[in-house]
């Protein structure tokens, strides 16, 4: 099943209360109409605020006098889950928040096993407030539990805006916000369950990561890696109309754009970015070339890429600096992309399954790479939605499917690492649609396809930091730019990092 054009929201802020309450002012980075809505439930009310598109937010939230549903993000299974509930939720034509509403009726907090989406949720029913994830938390969600007060919003910069809370206990199994009492964030594929007389909350795991690994042969490997990636790709199509693939030319991309040509009746449109010092336009053409997209390339000063690192982590959250390096060019992509909003579909993230990342050579540490990555994408905010949505777009990573994601990590690392190849199981299983030079190509991570982590470490290094402290000088960097722009408020055009880096630096020499 495709999709509409874009999700009926991307984000939103909701304060359910038992007595008063009151509601924070809406700081989202996510660009897009915001809408208030108040529903007197029989145990609570809850006040919220939607950011959406323009074409509305009605299929974003469903009522029916004693649930609530908010749902930010799309469900990629509706076939399998309308087929499940049958005319009880009104079938296709339901909402993915009436939908949800549905799934709860019939399934309690279990329901939220059942979705394969890109989604954070609320769910408000009786005297409990149900916060949900994704199985990637790849829509992020944060929550200030507090005795008759809950506040959750998608980005945290919000609940900072609500200012004065109270430290509360701690709710274990979630993550604490850098300077924000009372704040956690929910983690990947979890609802957190939330009494709202007492504030207390109970964790349920709706998916974690497999630990096991499945031996199977190359055929049946290939067949089954390119039909969960070709249903992924499909099902975030949008319907009738052209989709956008971030396309880089390494094998990611590519498959994910050769896929989407192979599906989308009007044919596809792809976007390369490069920088003054590096690019990978030659590469990202031929691809473009032998599919027959329309095609277009970007160029980005080095400096105006980095003026954008503020920007980067005002829209990720994170407090990484690799994350940050590698979406730093995607910030700067998705904010050109000018015109109506459009469905971006990435190659983002295949390399966590697959190894890709560590060009490793001995299975039981390539094994040990991805589980280890498996284990801790949780709170990087990688995959968030905020990134694209700055600029008004929506953004999807096929290969963060909850089914491809699954299928890649279980294969032995045998399929990922052979015959002297990285990420051969998905290199054979592209090689009839793309060209061979496409499928052969060594991987080129998207920091260094666009020299970011060179110009980032090259404004570090001009400020006169030693070669050893780069590392740790940069994470401070990403550390100030998270308190300046999600906790203080300040707007990210406001800041030079040259001033940040200066002040890094006159504090370590007191
Ligand atoms: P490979 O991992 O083999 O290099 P890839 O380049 O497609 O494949 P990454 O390098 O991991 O994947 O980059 C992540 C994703 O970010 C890409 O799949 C692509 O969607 C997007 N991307 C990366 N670099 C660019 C670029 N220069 N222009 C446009 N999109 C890019
Ligand atoms: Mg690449």
């Amino acid at each position: 099943m495709a999709q509409t054009d874009l999700p009926a929201a991307f984000g939103f802020l909701a304060s359910a209360h038992t007595g008063g309450g009151t509601i924070p002012a809406a700081v989202f980075a996510t660009r897009g109409r915001r809408t208030p809505l108040s529903e007197r439930l029989p145990t609570q009310t809850v006040d919220a605020v939607l950011v959406h598109p323009d074409d509305g937010s009605g299929g974003a939230h469903a009522c029916d006098g004693d649930v609530l549903v908010l749902f930010a993000g799309e469900i990629y299974n509706r076939d399998e889950i309308d087929d499940a509930l049958g005319s009880a939720a009104n079938g296709a034509n339901a909402s993915d928040a009436e939908v949800v509403s549905g799934l709860f009726e019939k399934y309690g907090h279990h329901a939220f096993r059942l979705i394969n989406g890109r989604y954070a949720a609320l769910l408000v029913a009786g005297t409990r407030v149900l916060a949900a994830t994704d199985h990637a938390g790849s829509v992020p969600l944060y929550v200030r539990p507090e005795p008759g007060h809950v506040l959750a919003a998608t980005e945290v910069k919000v609940l900072a805006e609500a200012g004065g809370a109270i430290r509360g206990a701690p709710v274990p199994g979630t993550r604490r916000i850098r300077r924000l009492p009372g704040v956690h964030q929910v983690p990947a594929g979890a609802v957190l369950d939330i009494r709202v007389g007492t504030g207390e909350v109970t964790v349920h795991r709706t998916w974690t990561p497999p630990v096991h690994r499945r031996l199977v042969t190359e055929s049946e490997a290939l067949n089954n890696v390119r039909a969960a990636l070709e249903k992924a790709v499909i099902r975030r199509l949008p319907a009738g109309r052209r989709p956008l693939v971030v396309l880089s030319g390494g094998i990611d991309s590519s498959a994910v754009a050769a896929l989407s040509a192979g599906a989308a009746t009007a044919g596809i449109d792809t976007l390369s970015m490069g920088t003054d010092v590096s690019n990978e336009f030659p590469q990202a053409r031929v691809v473009a070339e032998h599919l027959d997209s329309r095609h277009r390339e970007l160029t980005v000063g080095s400096e105006d890429l980095l003026a954008l690192l503020p920007h980067t982590v005002h829209a990720a959250e994170s407090l990484d600096p690799e994350v940050i390096e590698y979406l730093l060019p995607l910030t700067a992509l998705y904010r050109r992309i000018d015109g109506p909003p459009r469905r971006i579909l990435t190659g983002y993230g295949a390399d966590i399954p697959l190894g890709g990342m560590h060009r490793e050579d001995r299975l039981p540490n390539l094994d040990t790479a991805v589980a280890y990555d498996m284990d801790t994408f949780d709170g990087l905010n990688e995959m968030s939605p905020v990134l694209s949505a700055v600029a008004g777009h929506w953004s999807t990573h096929p290969y963060w499917d909850r089914e491809v994601l699954e299928l890649l990590t279980v294969l032995e690392a045998g399929l990922k690492r052979r015959y002297g190849r990285d990420k051969w199981v998905l290199r054979a299983a592209m090689s009839d649609v793309l060209p061979a030079e496409t499928v052969n190509r060594p991987k080129l991570g998207v920091h260094e396809g666009s020299g970011t982590t060179a110009s980032f470490s090259l404004l570090v290094r001009r400020a006169g930091v030693a070669e050893d402290d780069i590392a740790a000088v940069k994470a401070r960097v990403v550390q100030q730019l998270f308190d300046l722009t999600v906790i203080g408020g300040v707007h990210p055009d406001d800041i030079a990092v040259e001033e940040i880096i200066g002040k890094i630096l006159a504090e370590g020499r007191r």
